[in-house]
């Protein structure tokens, strides 16, 4: 059986193994890109490739004890080793390193409060100076590469310039910005972009989701049809809409946002929790400034999801500067967490509805 990737990420995968067959990639891979993308998948194949017993081509064989070892998620392969961005609390676990690849897709999937932390750097450093259990060397991959502070990168610096023989390393970072410079300097980089609309929703239909509102779950997960399945399949994507046909309304008519504000802070129905955290209520409030914006410098309505069902001409008389700014305080917002009291919450939300309208 072989290891298929996602459309949108062959195209780098090529790049990676003919550097490989050419024998011109270098111990160090920085894979860039949003890691909700599949960008694991991606590493995960590349350390298939490069510890399979007899690669045919540019594809690993999928057969050989070690293939199978990385293709059942479950497995651990000794010769690999997952680099995770922990929480405190999974660190004094050791859940920090892994060598099953299944730790590795969650990690890259959900890192909310989590950091790489210099010590799993360390650790990572002596495993790799150990010989390996195989014939093919080894591979380590460290996830969100992104969360690395300065000095933890600095405590690998070394290992990373010059890997021990037969090591291959593979960073994961969502963007190159975030690295080192010495870091990204011998590194082999590939980068990783959303597909587009039309793959993106094949994606979902081959995953049998409902894609009704595909457009504005890929709209709002950034194009990752991984992230929309969950907000589909949740049903939290009917949710967004309420909130944005609320918030469409009373810009429209220039009411109090009471009714908005109340959505968008609504609680689950155990009522323990609220439906949104902050990081999705800004995500959908800046989706929503980004398409008025858009939507006032001449792009039409059905390449707008969030739009697509608002009366939009009644929200040009919003000024663009007054978007603008709106977007810069979306981001101070992001910062806050989600134990600010309800009270707090409620004004932070009039005060962004009150700007757009001034
Ligand atoms: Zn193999």
């Amino acid at each position: 059986m072989p290891f298929v990737l996602k459309p949108w990420l062959n195209r780098p995968y090529l790049d990676l193994s003919a550097a490989f067959s050419l024998k011109r990639l270098p111990s160090s891979i920085i894979i860039s890109g949003d890691l909700r993308l599949n960008t694991a998948n991606l590493a995960v194949k590349t350390a298939m490739l490069y510890l399979c017993d007899h690669p045919e081509g540019n594809e690993p064989c999928g057969k050989c004890k070690s293939c199978q070892m990385l293709m059942d998620e479950g497995l651990s392969h000794p010769d690999f080793l997952a680099v995770l961005s922990s929480t405190k609390d999974a660190f004094d676990k050791g859940a920090d390193l892994s060598h099953r690849v299944l730790d590795l897709y969650e990690n890259a999937e959900d890192s909310s409060g989590t950091s790489l932390r210099i010590d799993s750097l360390r650790h990572f450093q002596e495993w790799a100076s150990q010989s390996t259990m195989g014939s093919h060397g080894k591979v380590a991959v460290i996830s969100n590469a992104h969360l690395m502070p300065e000095a933890a990168a600095n405590a690998i610096l070394k290992t990373f310039e010059e890997p021990p023989q037969d090591t291959l390393i593979i960073m994961l970072t969502k963007s190159l910005d975030a690295l080192l410079p010495t870091i990204l300097s011998r590194a082999f980089k590939v980068s990783v972009s959303a597909p587009d609309v039309d793959v993106a929703t094949q994606e979902l239909l081959d995953m049998q989701v409902d894609v009704t509102y595909a457009h504005q779950a890929l709209a709002l997960s950034g194009y990752a049809p991984s992230l929309a399945v969950t907000l589909i399949k949740s049903g939290k994507i009917l949710k967004v809409l309420e909130i944005v046909d609320a918030l469409a309304n009373t810009l429209s008519k220039k009411v109090d946002p009471i009714f908005f504000v109340e959505k968008i802070l609504e609680n689950d129905k155990d009522k323990k929790s609220s439906v949104f955290t902050q990081e999705e209520r800004v995500q959908i409030l800046s989706e929503f400034v980004l398409e008025l914006l858009k939507y006032k410098a001449g792009i039409t309505q059905d390449k707008l999801p969030l739009l697509l069902n608002v009366d939009a001409k009644a929200l040009v008389y919003i000024q663009a500067e007054n978007l603008f700014a709106s977007l810069q305080r979306l981001k101070f917002i992001k910062g806050g967490n989600n134990l600010s009291p309800i009270r707090a919450m409620q004004a932070v939300m009039r005060d962004f509805v009150n700007s757009l309208m001034s």
